[in-house]
C-alpha cells in the first residue's frame, strides 16, 4: 500500500477560510520519505500573501459562526473531530509514518494521542470559567475567561499529531480562531487533520493551515500584526526568533523548546522496572523528542551492574524502515543524521558501551542511525550537555544525592527528571530540588497523559500545554466591576 492510497485530500493545497487553495506563489515543495528518501507528496510554499489570507480568515471566524458559538457546541465538535480521528487512526499512523519515518506502532499511538487530546478538550470547553470575588459594598465583580483571538501554532516535525492536538486544541477549545503552520518535512497529519475538522463542521476559518518554510510561512505567520498569541514548538534558535517577533506585537508566547532530561537512579532502585523507561526515553523516535531522556544519572555504587542492563537492551535493538515497525526508525532528514553523527564524531569511539543494529537491507536513501549508549561521561562533557535530537544517551556516574542534584539542574534546560528510589523521603527532596517542567518519580512520563501541564523552565521554554493549564494559557481574563449601590 502506498501513502497515495492513504491521501483522501489534496496534500498540495492549504486550508484557509474552510476552503482548500492552491498557494499564491504557484511554488511547491517535496515532501520525503525518511525511511528511503522517496517523495511522497508535494506541499504547498505558502507564503506571506497566503498567511495573510489565513490570518484574515481566522480574524473573520471570531465574528462569524464560530464566534458565536457556545462554549457546548466548540466542545460538541472537537469531541467529534476526535471520535473521526479514531475511526480513521490506521491511516494517520501510516501516513505519519511515511512522513516521519516513526514506526508505525508510535505513529499509531500518535493517533491516539491526538484523538484523546480532542476528547479531554472537547469536554472541558463548558468546564471552564470565570469567578466572583467579594469586594467593597455596593458591587459585583467577577472574571470572564476570553480567547486571545487568532492564534499562531508553528509546530515541529517530531510529533505533529501530537503537537497540534495539545496546541491547537487547547486554543479551540477556548474560541481563538487558529492559523497552523506545520513543518515543511511532515505535513501530512496536519492536512489531514484540517480534512477531519471539515468533515466534523468546525466553522470555517477555525483553523487554517497554510505549509511552508518555516523563514517564509513561519516568519510571514509569527511577525504578522494581526495575531494575539503564539504557540511555539521548536528549537531553542528558532524560540528566541518567535519570541523577539511576539515582543515587538506585544503579544504572548508560549515556547516548548528542547531539553536534556535526566534520569537519576539511585542504589535501592529497582532496575529491572527501571531499564524499560530509562532506553525507551532515549530512543523512541529516534530520539527526536523534545523530552527524550539524554542522560543517564547512576549512583556509583550500581554504576557497573546498570550500564550493563543498559548495554544489553541496545545490543537487541533493531533499526529500519517505518513500515517494518521495529525498535527505532530513521532520523527525519539527511541534516539531521549529520547532526547526531557531528556528535557521535567529536566524542570519538572510547566511551562507546552499547551500539543498536541497522538491519540489513535497510534502503540506502534512509536516514539510519544505529542508538549509541555512552558510559562514564562527565557532566561537562558536550555529550552531557547539549541537545542532540537523536538517539544517543550518555551515563553519568555520581555519588550522593547533593551531586545528582548539581549534575541534574547543570544543564541550561529544564522540562522533565525522573527520580528512581524508593526512599519517601528522598523521592519529595529530589522533586523539590530538580529545576523542571514535569518530574517523575518511579517511571518516565506517566504514559505521556494529556491531562498533565508541560512545558520548560530556562532553555526548554515557558508556559504551559497540556490538561486544563494550557486553557488559561489559551485565554485572557476579563474582571468586570459593576457599582450597582
Ligand atoms: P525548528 O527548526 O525550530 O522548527 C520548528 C518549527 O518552526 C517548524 O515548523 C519550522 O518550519 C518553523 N520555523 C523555522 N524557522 C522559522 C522562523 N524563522 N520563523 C518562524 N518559524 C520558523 O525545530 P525542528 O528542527 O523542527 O525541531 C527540533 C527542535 O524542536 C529540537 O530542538 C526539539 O527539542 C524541539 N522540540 C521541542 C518540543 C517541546 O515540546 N518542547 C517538541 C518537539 C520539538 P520548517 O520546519 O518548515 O522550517
Ligand atoms: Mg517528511
Amino acid at each position: 500500500m502506498s501513502v497515495q492510497d492513504d491521501l483522501w485530500f489534496d496534500a498540495t493545497k492549504c486550508f484557509i477560510g474552510g476552503t482548500w487553495v492552491a498557494p499564491l506563489g504557484g511554488e511547491y515543495l517535496s515532501l520525503k520519505n525518511p525511511s528511503d528518501g522517496s517523495e511522497i507528496a508535494k506541499i504547498a510554499r505558502g507564503k506571506l500573501g497566503d498567511v495573510d489570507a489565513a490570518v484574515l480568515a481566522a480574524k473573520n471566524a471570531l465574528t462569524g459562526e464560530w464566534g458565536r458559538m457556545t462554549a457546548l457546541e466548540r466542545g460538541r465538535i472537537l469531541t467529534r473531530i476526535g471520535q473521526l480521528v479514531l475511526e480513521r487512526v490506521d491511516e494517520l499512523a501510516r501516513l505519519e509514518a511515511a512522513d516521519v519515518g516513526k514506526p508505525l506502532k508510535q505513529a499509531r499511538a500518535d493517533a491516539v494521542a491526538l484523538a484523546r487530546y480532542m476528547e479531554f478538550y472537547g469536554g472541558a470547553a463548558d468546564k471552564i470559567h470565570g469567578h466572583t470575588i467579594p469586594y467593597l459594598d455596593g458591587y459585583t465583580v467577577y472574571t470572564l475567561r476570553e480567547p486571545h483571538g487568532v492564534t499562531a501554532h508553528i509546530v515541529p516535525w517530531n510529533y505533529p499529531m501530537q503537537i497540534i492536538g495539545r496546541s491547537v486544541g487547547a486554543a479551540l477549545t477556548m474560541g481563538n480562531a487558529t492559523v497552523l503552520k506545520p513543518a515543511e518535512e511532515a505535513c501530512l497529519t496536519a492536512l489531514s487533520f484540517a480534512k477531519i475538522a471539515e468533515e466534523a463542521g468546525l466553522p470555517a476559518g477555525a483553523l487554517n493551515v497554510v505549509t511552508g518554510l518555516g523563514e517564509e510561512a513561519g516568519a510571514a505567520l509569527s511577525s504578522h500584526p494581526d495575531i494575539n498569541h503564539i504557540s511555539f514548538t521548536g528549537s531553542v534558535g528558532v524560540g528566541s526568533l518567535i519570541q523577539k517577533a511576539a515582543a515587538d506585537a506585544i503579544v504572548p508566547v508560549t515556547l516548548e523548546l528542547g531539553g536534556k532530561s535526566p534520569q537519576i537512579v539511585f542504589d535501592d532502585a529497582d532496575l529491572d522496572a527501571a531499564i524499560p523507561f530509562l532506553v525507551n526515553a532515549g530512543v523512541q523516535n529516534a530520539g527526536q523528542t523534545c523530552s527524550a531522556s539524554s542522560r543517564i544519572l547512576v549512583q556509583r555504587s550500581i554504576y557497573d551492574k546498570l550500564t550493563e542492563m543498559m548495554a544489553e537492551r541496545y545490543r537487541a535493538m533493531k533499526v529500519g524502515p517505518a513500515m517494518d515497525d521495529l525498535d527505532v526508525g530513521p532520523l527525519i532528514s539527511a541534516r539531521q543524521k549529520e547532526i547526531v553523527e557531528g556528535f557521535v564524531r567529536h566524542a570519538g569511539p572510547a566511551r562507546i558501551v552499547a551500539q543498536a543494529t541497522v538491519i540489513t537491507g535497510a534502503p540506502d536513501g534512509g536516514h539510519y542511525f544505529a542508538p549509541t549508549l555512552y558510559a562514564g561521561i562527565d557532566p561537562d562533557d558536550p555529550l552531557a550537555q547539549n541537545e542532540i535530537f537523536g538517539p544517543v544517551q550518555a551515563i553519568i556516574p555520581f555519588d550522593t544525592e547533593e551531586d545528582a542534584v548539581r549534575i541534574a539542574n547543570g544543564t541550561a534546560y529544564g522540562l522533565v527528571a525522573s527520580i528512581w528510589t524508593h526512599d519517601g523521603a528522598r523521592q519529595m527532596r529530589m522533586a523539590k530540588a530538580i529545576r523542571s517542567g514535569q518530574i517523575f518519580i518511579n517511571n518516565y512520563g506517566a504514559g505521556g497523559g494529556v491531562e498533565l501541564p508541560f512545558g520548560g523552565v530556562g532553555k526548554s521554554g515557558h508556559g504551559r500545554e497540556k490538561g486544563f493549564e494550557a486553557l488559561y494559557g489559551f485565554s485572557v481574563l476579563k474582571t468586570v466591576a459593576a457599582h450597582h449601590g
